[in-house]
């Protein structure tokens, strides 16, 4: 099997909540394309529920791309403790954890159900689960902790 960056970092390591590039790939005519690692619960101490996470998913789609130019896609990890954030072009990760905070602090203060993309089942592959207030409470407790632009060391954006 292809060996994977995601799988040889040591996750007993890294202090969350952080944001770290994983890769920047680039193509045969030079486009590059970053991949990101947003951690935003502590690996094998905590994760988000699912229907918060999904609601988190849905929302930061439109948030992140009116911070950040070029996001192609942004998903949840399986073990439900942050997302991949994929994005056209090169990005410090300072800029994509301001990003993100900005994103956290417009699901705490501003988003409204009515604001959530994709909750009926013409727009959504399991609309019954999501929590707008399960996605409000852990963001909430995310940008308590702070956002570190570094995996292994706190530098807080
Ligand atoms: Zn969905």
């Amino acid at each position: 099997m292809a060996k994977v960056e995601s799988f040889s970092l040591d996750h007993t390591k890294v202090l969350a909540p952080y944001v770290r590039l994983i890769a920047e790939e680039k193509g045969k005519n030079g486009d590059v394309i970053s991949n990101y690692d947003l951690r935003l619960v502590q690996p094998n101490e905590n994760a988000i529920p699912t229907a918060g996470l999904h609601t988190i998913e849905h929302v930061l789609a439109g948030l992140l791309r009116d911070r950040i130019d070029g996001v192609i896609d942004c998903s949840p990890f399986g073990c439900r403790t942050g997302f991949h954030l994929i994005v056209w072009g090169e990005h410090s990760t300072k800029e994509i954890a301001e990003a993100l905070k900005g994103a956290l602090e417009d699901i705490v203060n501003k988003v409204e159900w009515k604001d959530v993309p994709g909750t009926d089942k013409y727009s959504c592959g399991n609309y019954r689960d999501h929590s707008l207030f399960s996605a409000k409470e852990w963001s909430k407790d995310i940008l308590a902790k702070g956002i570190s632009s570094e995996p292994f060391e706190r530098k807080e954006v």
